[in-house]
């Protein structure tokens, strides 16, 4: 029988993101959450540029200023469009 006991350290320094750090939007889903502790990006920058290139994103790889606004920009758009549309 051991009596090691496990301290678990609580209140670890990691900082905690609500935001995408590429695209600025807020962190909705626990994808969102996952996505943002291991690639600092939402769950959708994660799709759309992460996950074809993890090898780079790892070592520091993001889209370029231009295509990350109209990724931005068109995202604005669905997010409008969907909202509108909501029926509830
Ligand atoms: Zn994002």
């Amino acid at each position: 029988m051991s009596l090691t006991r496990n301290l678990k350290v609580i209140g670890e320094d990691k900082k905690e993101s609500f935001y995408c750090d590429l695209c600025d939007y807020p962190l909705v889903e626990k994808k969102d959450f996952e996505m943002s502790n291991s690639y600092d990006c939402c769950h959708r920058c994660y799709l759309e540029f992460a996950e074809s290139r993890k090898e780079a994103w790892k070592n520091g790889w993001r889209p370029k200023k231009s295509v990350l606004n109209s990724y931005i920009s068109i995202r604005r758009k669905l997010y409008k469009q969907k909202t509108n549309k909501e029926k509830k």
